[in-house]
């Protein structure tokens, strides 16, 4: 039976749900608001929402002349500080969209990305003259490139660079915004291709409002006119997982600290602005926690740390409570996703825990956000019970949730019902906390099974002399593949292979116990500062484990 015959209009305003409409109230509701900076040359700046308004006006202008329109797409490679802020709101609210691109890519990839996106201008920190130097000469579609300095900044450079400061000077202050569709895109933002080619990510105002509105909730990031937040996530990030929105909607102070993400600088200005949430990737935390703990040191103000974009190993989570009295927030999420879908907070009850329970809850990838909805299936499909135990393919629907990719590739990960097949493997308990296992091209299959990475890196890290870990499959003649572990040794430790192998007793099943440890003075990271298990793949594509006799 239909239901809809029977519907009547509810009697609500419809506005729609636009990055103007966050703008407009950020403006409004918290002119005095702060905003921090660190620049390229790292001094620190600041000023205010009411500032960051009228330059943001004043672009708009600077952009409308240049010709940018509804639709057109703005590139930049640029660190987190508030040109970047200003180019993400700006171009937002003329109905344009801001191409963030990630600058730690090759500059074939990041020409591809240009040429695939049609970028028409491109804005750059200094930091990346040179790149921009590499690559001007193969991206036909820009007509205008924009260092984010003033006039007397400028590299040299072989490219014709004009400024942004003498570009929106003397521009009006006021822009009469126009009125947006909600579904039109806003952001664009390429994965980052850990696991295959790029592939682009066009966000729309709609779920961009959503998913601010989603993360920054009372049970979530709980953002307020009363917390200062430093992203160290990059906004050439996935959008740095939204607080840039997040933080003007609520009036929160925003800390953004350029090129200076080196334990010290951070140190330096998350003490100096009083900064009370932080957030970024395990791999990032493991040297700020690090740095502090050589020089037996605490973060003054910081009271919640968040992290995602990898697996958070129950080491550091219990480095960063226990030692430094901070609160952990593990969150899992995806480019596809906006890029929020889950976050480890504890339920009624688990806050009375003892300690060492609550940080395993925390070493789950959480819970799905109002606004996101999870399933898992197996290899035909099927839908798999959420019983903590059964592992699948983990799909997911939502406000957030991208129903497409730019250009129209990659339509193998969106299902026919409606679903977007994430890549990963995942177990979802009855209380809805979902436990990564792995992504599914980084899965060991031993004899058929799987055996997960995730798990055996948190062991092999919970050695204290254990820096980092990595699992990877390594060819066994008669298993197909097993698992090696490559660490990398805290400095002047004289931990072993033997050492790390025991951990395993009695903590798994027998047969995941991986079959050798390898260490390297350091791990390969991807753009995004993950392990990049795709080149350790390669270099140990030959390895000949111990048991492969
Ligand atoms: P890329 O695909 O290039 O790595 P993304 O940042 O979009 O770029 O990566 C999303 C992936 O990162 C997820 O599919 C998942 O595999 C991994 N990931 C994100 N958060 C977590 C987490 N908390 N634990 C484990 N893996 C995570």
């Amino acid at each position: 039976m239909s239901v809809e015959t029977k519907t009547i209009p509810g009697q609500i305003m419809t506005m729609p749900l636009t990055v103007t409409s966050i703008f407009r109230h950020g403006m409004r509701a918290h002119p005095e608001a702060q905003i921090v900076w660190r620049n390229s040359d790292m001094t620190i700046d600041r000023y205010s929402f009411a500032d960051m308004g009228r330059r943001t006006q004043q672009l708009a202008h600077a952009l409308t002349e240049l010709g940018v329109g509804p639709g057109d797409r703005v590139a930049t490679l640029a660190w987190n500080n508030n040109r970047h802020l200003e180019l993400y709101y700006a171009l937002a609210c003329i109905g344009a969209i801001c191409h963030t691109i990630n600058p730690r890519l090759h500059p074939d990839q990041i020409a591809f990305i240009v040429n695939d996106a049609e970028d028409t201008h491109m804005f750059f920190d200094t930091t990346f003259a040179p790149l921009i130097d590499a690559v001007s000469g193969r991206c036909p579609t820009i007509k205008g490139w924009y260092s984010l300095t003033g006039p007397d900044q400028v590299p040299q450079m072989a490219t014709p660079v004009s400024d942004y400061e003498s570009l929106i000077l003397g521009k009006p202050d006021v822009y009469d915004w126009p009125e947006l569709d909600e579904n039109a895109a806003m952001a664009l933002c390429y994965t980052s291709g850990t696991t295959g080619n790029p592939k682009g990510v066009l966000y729309s105002h709609r779920g961009t409002v959503l998913h601010a509105m989603g993360v920054s909730g009372g049970e979530w990031l709980a953002l307020t006119a009363r917390e200062a937040v430093l992203p160290v996530v990059p906004m050439f990030h996935a959008c740095a997982w939204g607080l840039p929105y997040a933080c003007i909607m609520n009036g929160s102070k925003l800390v953004l600290p350029g090129p200076g993400m080196e334990p010290a600088p951070l140190q330096e200005l998350m003490d100096n602005e009083e900064v009370t949430m932080i957030s970024g990737v395990p791999t990032v935390w493991l040297g700020l926690y690090e740095y502090l703990d050589q020089r037996v040191e605490r973060l003054k103000t910081v009271k919640r740390a968040m992290m995602g974009g990898s697996a958070a190993p129950l080491s550091l989570i219990e480095k960063i409570e226990k030692g430094h009295k901070t609160e952990v927030v593990h969150g899992w999420g995806m480019t596809e996703l906006s890029p929020v879908g889950s976050l480890a907070m504890l339920k009624w009850g688990e806050d009375k825990l003892p300690i060492d329970e609550q940080l395993q809850i925390k070493t789950k990838q959480g819970r799905a956000l109002y606004g996101v909805e999870m399933r898992i299936v197996n290899d035909d499909g099927d839908l798999l019970p959420h019983d903590g135990i059964a592992a699948g393919m983990l799909q997911v629907r939502g406000h957030w949730v991208a129903s497409s990719y730019w250009g129209g590739v990659g339509v193998d990960a969106f299902t026919e019902d409606g679903w977007f097949s994430t890549g990963d493997v995942a177990a979802i308990d009855p209380k809805g906390f979902l436990r990564l296992t792995d992504r599914t091209k980084d899965v060991v299959k031993s004899g058929g099974e799987w055996i997960s990475s995730i798990d055996l890196e948190n062991i092999a890290m919970s050695h204290p002399d254990v820096l980092e870990a990595a699992c990877i499959a390594a060819k066994h003649r008669k298993w197909d593949e097993r698992p090696l572990i490559v660490a990398v040794k805290r400095e002047g430790s004289d931990v072993s292979r033997e050492d790390i192998l025991a951990l395993y007793d009695g903590q798994i099943a027998k047969w995941w116990t991986p079959d050798d440890v390898v260490f390297q003075a350091e791990l390969p990271h991807t753009a995004t500062g993950k392990v990049s298990k795709l080149h350790l793949r390669e270099h140990y594509a030959d390895y000949k484990l111990p048991t492969d006799t």
